[in-house]
């Protein structure tokens, strides 16, 4: 099992700190545990997570290694920090700054081979399932990554995040065998999930974690999380 806290655009260098000094402090079970600031607080939450096995990843990563790339940030820059991983394709970069299937392929592709670990994000939008079009949907975006040992997937249909709107488990599940019949790698789910519904999710047999947004950004409710996956 692995917990994945997506801040999104929340926290900087100085509530990073406070934050992961909380989270260090508790009880958060077996389950892997990895936080995902924004990266002005990369290096911030790596010092105060030292020593510990809580791991910090990045929301993006360039696929070039450098150059002439305002405004992006290289998978060596992210190591030299001592950053684990990066999250690619997250739908919100999607919907507002052109993330494409093949950008966010080319982004994993260098991000892997530079030795990061990658949470890539696939989902349909709430059209999409309406249309009835959430299996092609899904094949189509788990087709341009390649399997590896350090991939994993997160289903997070667009509908559910930051909504409030959680996926029944049984339309994560589903999801999840989809993907994984395309790619075989660990999937977490992501949308929504919270201390009350996270233990019934991350109960069903193809999920093998979540990537929680909103309520990672509180220490108490990402912590409560974090024990309802190491019981599952
Ligand atoms: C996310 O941003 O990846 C996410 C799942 O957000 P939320 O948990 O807030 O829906």
């Amino acid at each position: 099992m692995l917990i994945a806290g997506n801040w999104k655009m929340f926290k900087g260098p100085a509530e990073a700190t406070a934050f992961c000094r909380e989270l260090r402090a508790r009880e958060l079970g077996n389950a892997g545990v990895v936080v995902c600031p924004p990266c002005v607080s990369l290096a911030s939450a790596v010092e105060a997570l030292a020593d510990t096995e809580i791991a910090v990843a990045a929301q993006n990563v360039a696929w070039e290694a450098e150059g002439a790339f305002t405004g992006e940030v290289s998978a060596s820059m992210l190591l030299e920090v001592g950053v684990y991983g990066a999250i690619v394709g997250h739908s919100e970069r999607r919907q507002y700054f052109g993330e494409t299937d093949e950008t966010a392929a080319r982004r994993a592709t260098a991000a892997l081979g530079a030795g990061l670990a990658v949470i890539a994000c696939v989902g349909e939008t709430e059209a999409e399932r309406e249309a009835g079009e959430t299996e092609p949907v899904l094949r189509r975006q788990v087709a341009v990554f390649e399997a590896h040992p350090d991939l994993v997937v997160a289903y997070e249909p667009v509908w559910a995040i930051g909504t409030g709107r959680t996926a029944t488990p049984e339309i994560a599940q589903d999801a999840h065998a989809v993907i994984k019949s395309v790619l075989d790698v660990p999937v977490l789910y992501g949308g929504s999930v919270k201390p009350e519904n996270a233990a019934e999710i991350l109960s069903q047999p193809d999920v093998d974690g979540a990537l929680v947004g909103g309520a990672s950004l509180d220490v108490d409710s990402f912590a409560a999380i974090c024990l309802a996956a190491s019981r599952s």
